[in-house]
């Protein structure tokens, strides 16, 4: 399928041709409630997208009452029909490494529930927090690492407190002025109807202490139609706000999600991506600097790139870290510096960034290497390195 960033949403009929799908309006394409009514859930709807293996359906028959799974029509129509190795196809549908034991994999890797100070605010960084608004995902990504909170495995983030009221949190972000940033995130924030968002937000606006607020949503690349202007102009009345997406591939990037895209960002919301390194799907350089370079196309800012983590059900998709470096050499220094994004491992004790340096200590001062591996030495007495060289 072609992808051509910038384009409009009328310069391609997205809908693949398959006999097996019903006829599709133009104006049910567009309508993102359409898409979440007409999310592929069973093996019979996955059908008509593409032609399953017998793997996939196994894995999809074992992993139901475990893991969620859901395909909006959309993200579908990108998946290809005859290649399971499709790297949209492998973020979308079941595998069966989902079901494997994996040692050291954990549901909360990252220690959420430990940082969790009221039913939605997770407190980690003294500056800022996370909200989990929601448990809802309109795909339920295979690799995600927030499996604690979209899976039935032991118990669920939420469990049944999802629609409690927002005061206790609100509260809890007014009573701690030290927090000037509040992510909103999940699940994803924006399977939330506007008026519902804008009462969260509002309430946080409300906040004399909160700076900014961020919202992180895979919608721009699971179901861009949802980024409707009403969405944007709700938003734009409570800046600053900043919103991370999530492309991991550069067959995401359609006329729709740049559609998306640039209508936040003509709203004056900035976009940022959040790439998940997985094996099978983005580990080459290749693909990487295609996705980087992709998104500058679409003035989407790379700001992380997550090592996989190893959560339970995901572990299959899981690189070595030298994996991650060697990407990481292909692009620094490649591309422009914004255009590549951090290499973190995320912790209990927080992200931390895990790219090699480009620099090391010698007696004479700091030997520097560059992305085609020349080497210099920088002398001490030119640019000294303690305070004591300094004198
Ligand atoms: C990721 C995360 C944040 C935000 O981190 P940034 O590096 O500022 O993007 C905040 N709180 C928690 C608990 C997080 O996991
Ligand atoms: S949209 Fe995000 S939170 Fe939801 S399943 Fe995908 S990666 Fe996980």
């Amino acid at each position: 399928m072609p992808h051509t960033p910038g384009a409009t949403e009328a310069d391609r009929h997205p809908v693949p041709d398959r006999p097996e799908l019903p006829e599709i309006t133009e104006t049910e394409w567009n309508d993102w409630r359409w898409h979440m009514r007409k999310r592929v859930t069973n093996v019979d709807k996955a059908r008509q997208w593409i032609n399953l293996t017998a793997d996939e359906e196994q894995a999809i028959d074992k992993s139901a009452g475990k893991y969620r799974w859901s395909v909006t029509p959309y993200y579908a129509s990108l998946m290809d029909p005859d290649d399971p190795t499709c790297p949209i196809r492998q973020q979308a549908v079941p595998a069966l490494g989902e079901l494997a034991e994996f040692s050291g994999a954990e549901v909360d890797p990252v220690g959420d529930m430990f940082y969790r100070k009221t039913n939605r605010v997770v407190h980690k960084y003294p500056d800022r927090v996370i909200m989990l608004i929601t448990e809802a995902c309109p795909v339920y990504c295979r690799h995600c690492t927030r499996k604690f909170h979209t899976t039935d495995v032991d118990g669920s983030y939420f469990r049944d407190n999802e629609g409690e009221s927002f005061e206790e949190d609100l509260r809890y972000i007014a009573e701690h002025p030290e927090i000037r940033d509040v992510l909103l995130t999940g699940g994803d924030p924006l399977s939330y109807r506007d008026g519902k968002l804008e009462e969260i937000i509002s309430g946080l606006r409300a906040i004399p202490s909160v700076e900014i607020i961020r919202i992180g949503s895979r919608f721009p690349v699971l179901l861009p139609q949802r980024v409707t202007d009403e969405l944007c102009e709700m938003l734009a009345r409570y800046h600053p706000v900043w919103l991370n997406t999530h492309f991991n591939h550069p067959k995401e990037i359609t006329p729709e999600s740049a559609a998306a895209v640039d209508r936040l960002l003509r709203h004056g919301i900035p976009v940022g991506n959040q790439t998940v390194l997985l094996r099978g799907v983005n580990d080459d350089v290749t693909t990487m600097r295609t996705l980087m370079t992709e998104l500058l196309r679409i003035r989407v800012r790379p700001y992380y790139l997550y090592h996989c983590d190893n959560v339970t059900g995901v572990s299959h998709f899981m690189t070595s870290i030298e994996k991650g470096w060697e990407i990481m050499e292909g692009l620094q220094g490649h591309i422009t510096g914004f255009g590549v994004p951090q290499y973190v491992l995320t912790t209990k004790i927080g992200k931390i960034p895990i790219a090699q340096p480009y620099f090391s200590r010698v007696p004479e001062g700091l030997l520097l290497r560059n992305y085609r591996g020349q080497e210099m030495v920088v002398d001490a007495s030119v640019h000294p390195i303690t305070e004591a060289d300094a004198t």
